[in-house]
C-alpha cells in the first residue's frame, strides 16, 4: 500500500465533523476515513503518517472564478502564468480551479482555450486545472464593470460554437436579458456546460426567462447586476429566491459589505452559496503595486484592485481568505461553511462524483488548516 495517513485531524465530511479524525490515501484517491484513532497499519505498509495536531483536514478548496495572481492571468495565453496561478493557489489551499478568461476578442479568447486543451497534466506542486469560466464576451454594457466595453458583444454562432467546440468550458457567463444570447444558453445546458447570469440588467421577469433556459447560477451576486428594488426586485432579487440558483459571492469584503454577504447566506443557505475570489494579476502582490488590466492600469490598494476611474477591477484575496470572512460575517461554523468553498463549486461544474468532499473513493484532494486558515 502507498499512501499517507493523517491522524488527529479535526475531519469535515458531509455527514459531521471529527475530532480527532483520521483519514487515508491510497495512490490518488481517499481509502479510508473515520473518528477517533486509525487502525494500526503495519510498518511495510509503506505509510507516510502526517500527525495534524488538530489542525483542521477539509478537501481541497475549488475556486471556479479566478483571473490572475503574481503578476500573471489566463488571458496571458502563456503556460508559466497557468504555472504561477497553480501553485499560488496551492499554497492558499485550493486543488482545483477553472482559469478565468474575460471579455477580449475572438482570437484572444481562443488562445487561453486551447492552451488549457493542450495542457497535458497538473503542474508540480500546483492546484489543478478543472477546464475554463468564460467570464463573457456576451455581456450587458452597462454592466461592464471593469470588463473592456468595448469588446463586449450578442452571442453570434460561429464564435460562440468555436469557443465551446474547445472542450474545455465547464462554466460561462452571459447576460440572459437579451435573446440573441438565449440560443447559447440552450446549447451549454444540452452539452452540459453551466450557465451563469452575470454582469447582466437583467429584471426579475427576464431572469424568470432565463431559468427556464437553464441558467443556474449569479455571476459575483451583487456585484455587475441589478440590484435589489422592492418594486423590481432585479437581478439581486431573483439570485435570493430563485431556488434554482446558485450564487457566486466575492467574500473578500470590499466587493460585498459583510451585512450583505450574511443576507445572502441567510436566504440561500450554504448549500446554495459559491465562494469565488475574482481574483485579477495583483493577487498576492504588495499594496501600491500597479499592473495592467488588458490595456488599462490598475493598483493594489487597501485589500482590492482599482482602475484609474476608481472602478473595482477585481479582488486580490486567495479563497481561504474568504472563506476565514464569510464565518466571520455570517457566525456560520466551519462545519456549516465549508462546503462553500468545495463541495457546492464542485457540483455546480458536475464534478461531485470525484471531488468536493471527504469521502472514501473520491480524489485525495486535502486541505489542513491552522485556526488561522
Ligand atoms: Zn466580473
Amino acid at each position: 500500500m502507498r499512501g499517507i495517513l493523517i491522524r488527529n485531524a479535526h475531519v469535515y465530511t458531509p455527514t459531521g465533523d471529527w475530532l480527532p479524525g483520521w483519514l487515508l490515501t491510497e495512490g490518488t484517491k481517499i481509502k479510508a476515513l473515520g473518528p477517533g484513532q486509525p487502525p494500526e497499519y503495519p510498518e511495510e505498509a509503506g505509510l507516510r503518517v502526517i500527525d495534524a495536531g488538530g489542525s483542521a483536514l477539509l478537501p481541497g478548496l475549488i475556486d471556479l472564478h479566478v483571473h490572475g495572481a503574481l503578476g500573471h492571468e489566463a488571458m496571458d495565453a502563456s503556460r508559466e502564468s497557468l504555472q504561477v496561478m497553480a501553485r499560488l493557489f496551492a499554497q492558499n489551499g485550493v486543488t482545483g480551479f477553472l482559469p478565468t478568461t474575460w471579455t477580449a476578442s475572438r482570437e484572444v479568447t481562443l488562445a487561453v482555450l486551447h492552451l488549457v486543451r493542450d495542457l497535458e497534466e497538473p503542474f508540480d506542486g500546483g492546484a489543478s486545472i478543472l477546464g475554463v469560466h468564460m467570464e463573457g464576451p456576451y455581456f450587458n454594457p452597462a454592466k461592464a464593470g471593469a470588463q473592456d466595453p468595448t469588446q463586449i458583444r450578442r452571442a453570434e454562432k460561429d464564435e460562440a460554437l468555436e469557443f465551446l467546440d474547445s472542450g474545455v468550458v465547464r462554466l460561462i457567463a452571459v447576460a440572459p436579458e437579451f435573446p440573441e444570447n438565449l440560443w447559447l444558453v440552450d446549447e451549454c445546458v444540452r452539452s452540459g456546460i453551466r450557465v451563469a447570469a452575470g454582469h447582466t440588467a437583467a429584471t426579475y421577469e427576464e431572469m424568470k426567462t432565463a431559468v427556464e433556459h437553464g441558467v443556474r447560477q449569479t455571476t459575483h451576486t451583487f456585484n455587475a447586476m441589478t440590484g435589489l428594488g422592492h418594486r423590481e426586485p432585479g437581478t439581486v432579487g431573483a439570485a435570493l429566491t430563485m431556488p434554482e440558483l446558485q450564487c457566486e459571492l466575492i467574500a473578500d469584503n470590499v466587493h460585498v459589505h459583510p451585512a450583505a454577504q450574511k443576507i445572502l447566506v441567510s436566504v440561500k443557505g450554504p448549500q446554495n452559496v459559491i465562494l469565488i475570489t475574482d481574483a485579477i494579476r495583483g493577487a498576492g502582490l504588495p499594496e501600491g503595486s500597479q499592473f495592467q488590466v488588458d490595456t488599462r492600469t490598475a493598483v493594489v490598494h487597501n485589500g482590492a484592485a482599482y482602475l484609474a476611474d476608481g472602478t473595482l477591477a477585481g479582488s486580490i484575496q486567495t479563497l481561504n481568505n474568504c472563506l476565514r470572512n464569510v464565518i466571520a460575517n455570517t457566525g456560520l461554523s466551519l462545519a456549516e461553511a465549508w462546503p462553500m468553498a468545495s463541495l457546492n463549486p464542485a457540483r455546480a461544474i458536475g464534478l461531485a462524483a470525484s471531488k468536493g468532499s471527504l469521502e472514501a473513493g473520491k480524489d485525495a484532494d486535502l486541505v489542513l488548516l491552522n485556526e488561522k486558515y
